[in-house]
């Protein structure tokens, strides 16, 4: 079937991938829509060290049931719409036997350490498939990128009444944010593009600020009466950040990294003893962050409006890398549809 491949840095291609006949306890999805993540803009770029070229990217999936294994339960049926957790788990490694699945030691994310769906048919367990009845593709295909900030939410506890200043509004900024106002947080979001800032407070923030606002240090020092911040997130993944949390971390306050970076920085510890700070990093997402995307998307049926902003048709996926480079402050999220013709054997 045909298959969109990353061969090596910048060079893309349509090529083929076999069609997997489903074991017992297997399904086959026609993938109907893809949103591209940052992952795969990163693989695109070189940029990915868990990559081995060539790759078929993707791993945020709306598609639909086409094929059904004999064992597989009967709550299940041809023409079901859902989406797929895209992870692997071990079930042996510390990880799993804490139940942190999401970090499972030995984890090969569809897209990046083995083929993603950047295809037409895609077979796996049925395990790995959350049915999403009722949902549309569009919003199943925003439930991933969703979960991975409700995660990252999470990892920052009980946040009723506290005040959060959040760093970075792409999509895990949004579902973020999103899980925070929901619990009851005063939320502080910074970025540096107009666009995403103004999102910021359409969806709920109680401050968007550009980070190199001048304005800026004096708005957090007023908004927490100079206490500092209850909780700081990174959802940017950049070194002047690392040192900034440590400095606008109130006393036993937390901070929560899910972005990262690969350059080595130098930092000061002292904050963390003096203050006892909780630092906590924050990876893919459980199956509970997954329900809650679901959830999060039913209640805003607004957010895929705000979310989608560009769409290609598959015939036109190596284009929406390159769209994707030349409007970095602008893009949320880009989908790509599948659509019948695509789904042709070989
Ligand atoms: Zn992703
Ligand atoms: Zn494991």
């Amino acid at each position: 079937m045909k298959a969109f491949k990353i061969e090596s840095k910048g060079n893309v291609a349509f090529g083929s991938v076999e069609y997997e006949t489903p074991k017992s306890d297997e399904i086959v999805v026609a993938v109907k829509v893809l949103g591209l993540c940052g992952s795969d803009l990163k693989t695109y770029h070189g940029d990915n060290p868990m990559v081995q070229y060539p790759i078929v990217p993707g791993h945020e999936i709306a598609c639909e049931i086409v094929e059904i294994g004999s064992d597989v339960p009967s709550s299940l049926s041809l023409g079901d719409s859902g989406t797929i957790i895209p992870y692997t788990t071990c079930g042996t490694c510390p990880a799993c036997r804490a139940k942190r699945y999401n970090t499972c030691s030995s984890n090969k994310t569809l897209g990046v350490a083995r083929h993603g769906a950047a295809r037409s048919f895609l077979t796996l367990n049925h395990k790995d498939f959350i049915a999403c009845k009722g949902m549309d593709y569009t919003d199943i295909a925003l439930i991933e990128p969703l979960s991975v900030g409700i995660h990252a939410a999470n990892r920052a506890g009980e946040v009723n009444g506290k005040k959060v200043l959040l760093y970075g509004f792409g999509i895990v900024g949004v579902g973020i944010m999103l899980e925070l106002k929901r619990k009851g947080a005063q939320v502080i979001v910074a970025d540096i593009s107009d666009s995403k800032l103004q999102l910021a407070i359409e969806l709920g923030a109680d401050i968007a600020l550009d980070s190199r606002d001048p304005l800026f240090e004096e708005t957090l020092v007023k908004f927490t009466n100079n206490q500092g911040f209850d909780v700081v997130i990174d959802a940017v993944g950049a070194g002047s950040i690392v040192t900034s949390a440590l400095e606008k971390t109130a006393v036993a306050g937390t901070i929560v990294f899910v972005g990262y970076h690969f350059d080595t920085i130098p930092f000061n510890s002292k904050p963390i003893v003096s203050k006892e700070l909780s630092v906590f990093g924050s990876r893919n997402a459980l199956l509970a962050d997954f329900m809650g995307a679901i959830d999060m998307l039913q209640k805003n049926p607004q957010l895929k409006d705000v979310l989608a902003s560009k769409r290609f048709p598959f015939e036109e996926i190596s284009e929406a890398f390159v769209y994707w480079d030349q409007n970095r402050g602008s893009v949320m999220k880009i989908l790509i549809d599948l659509q019948e013709e695509d789904r042709g054997y070989e």
